[in-house]
Order: structure tokens, then C-alpha cells, then sequence
């Protein structure tokens, strides 16, 4: 696991990358693919898509709509000594089976509401390693996997989504890289390390039913929340 300073650099230099980024080949992409959703709902699924993150101000949004629409977002980044985790947000919940929790009849029942991860799908801009050490961007997510294609997308409605997909990430940048720098400030401050044996450890205690506190970075704090693998019942393979 890679450490707090290790992921702020990443970070920083991914937000770099965006801001170098030429939109104008985001816009043909858009164009070129012409996706089109065909309301086939695998998109708001953990099956599909894993977790959908939300960044904070979209946090009472959601609990606003549903008290208990968020978790802890799965995949927590540290844990300390005492075996207090620590994530970087929350996430939206979903149902056993994994769909979330806003989804009714392959349909998003709050579409108006919806988040804005939900409004730029599937665009998106994420540098993918590659196997010579080299990165690509990817813009499409699920590409051929879910939707139609070559459907004509007007070159300003291809902007449109253009900017919003790059306000998106570079909103979701920020709030990673004020995360990283949160956690070393705090681990300093606490005097507390990132253990990779206790995050093993705690895990382990986790994936067999055992309630684990994780330290939630919301609005610049870190909110303790008590959870257990129920919560994460749609979104973690089952136990045997
Ligand atoms: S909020 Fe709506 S669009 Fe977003 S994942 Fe849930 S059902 Fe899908």
C-alpha cells in the first residue's frame, strides 16, 4: 500500500496532467463514440461500477434524499496502529444485491437529483497505467460493455459534457489531495503511522462480522464511524 505522501504526489500530479489535458480531444472522443444509455441500469450497480464516491457537499444531499443513503467508502486507505481505519469519503449505499439504493425498476428514482459522477457517466478522465510504466487517459468508462453507440452528439453538447467531466475530476482531485494532506497533518499531530499489519489484521476482523471505527474525511474533519460488513453487503463479495 502505497503511503499518504506517495498518494498526495500522485495525486498532484494527476491534477497537473488535467489541467494540461486538451479538451478539445475529450469533445472528438465524445463525438467519435456518440454513446447513448439504452437504460439497461447495470451503471448504478457495485457489480458494474464498484462504489459511487461522493464528494462532500453532495454527502447532506444524499442523506437529505435518504437518511441512510451513505457508507464509508469501501476500500479504506489507512489504518493506524490501534486498527482505526481511515477512508477518504463516502459512498452511496446499495442493496444486497448491490444496486444503489436510489435505483428503482433499472431507473434512478432521484435522476434529478442525481450526483455528479451520476450526470458526467460514463465520461470520465483517470490516467490507466501501462504495462511499460507509461499512462494513458481513459475517457469512457465500460466502453462497449453497457449503452449504444455512434448515435450523433452535437459538437456543443459534446463540450458540455466535456467541461463538466473535467470539472468532475478536477473537483474529485482536490478533495483527494486536501485528504492526503489532512491525514499526514493529522498522523502527525496524533503521533499515528499508517501499519500495514494492523490494517491486515483489522480486515481480516472486518470480512468476519466484527464492527471496525473508520475515521471519515468529510469537510476537512475526520468524522469516526462505526460499520460492519453488512453495511458493505451489496458491495463486498459474499462470505462463505
Ligand atoms: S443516484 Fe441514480 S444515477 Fe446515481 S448511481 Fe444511484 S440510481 Fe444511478
Amino acid at each position: 500500500m502505497i503511503s499518504p505522501k506517495e498518494r498526495l504526489l500522485w495525486y498532484e500530479e494527476e491534477l497537473n496532467l488535467l489541467y494540461s489535458y486538451p479538451i478539445d480531444e475529450l469533445v472528438s472522443v465524445i463525438q467519435d463514440v456518440g454513446f447513448s444509455c439504452d437504460y439497461c441500469g447495470r451503471c448504478c450497480t457495485s457489480v458494474f461500477n464498484g462504489h459511487v464516491f461522493l464528494l462532500d457537499d453532495e454527502v447532506s444531499s444524499a442523506r437529505a434524499l435518504c437518511a441512510d443513503a451513505v457508507i464509508p467508502a469501501p476500500g479504506f486507505e489507512f489504518c493506524d496502529r490501534e486498527g482505526t481505519f481511515y477512508v477518504s469519503g463516502y459512498a452511496l449505499r446499495t442493496d444486497a444485491a448491490g444496486n444503489c439504493i436510489f435505483l428503482s425498476d433499472n431507473r434512478c428514482s432521484v435522476y434529478g437529483k442525481r450526483f455528479s459522477i451520476c450526470r458526467i457517466y460514463p465520461y470520465m478522465l483517470h490516467r490507466e497505467p501501462e504495462e511499460d510504466g507509461t499512462f494513458t487517459f481513459r475517457q469512457i468508462s465500460g466502453l462497449n460493455l453497457h449503452g449504444s453507440y455512434n448515435h450523433e452528439i452535437s459538437e456543443e453538447q459534446a463540450r458540455k459534457s466535456a467541461e463538466d467531466t473535467v470539472a468532475y475530476e478536477e473537483a474529485f482531485l482536490h478533495h483527494m489531495i486536501s485528504f492526503c494532506s489532512s491525514i499526514i497533518a493529522l498522523f502527525s499531530v496524533e503521533n499515528r503511522r499508517h501499519v500495514q499489519r494492523s490494517y491486515d489484521m483489522r480486515y481480516r476482523d472486518f470480512m468476519s462480522g466484527k464492527p471496525v471505527v473508520v475515521r471519515v474525511f468529510y469537510h476537512d474533519e475526520f468524522v469516526p464511524v462505526t460499520v460492519t460488513r453488512k453495511d458493505y453487503a451489496g458491495i463486498l463479495p459474499p462470505s462463505h
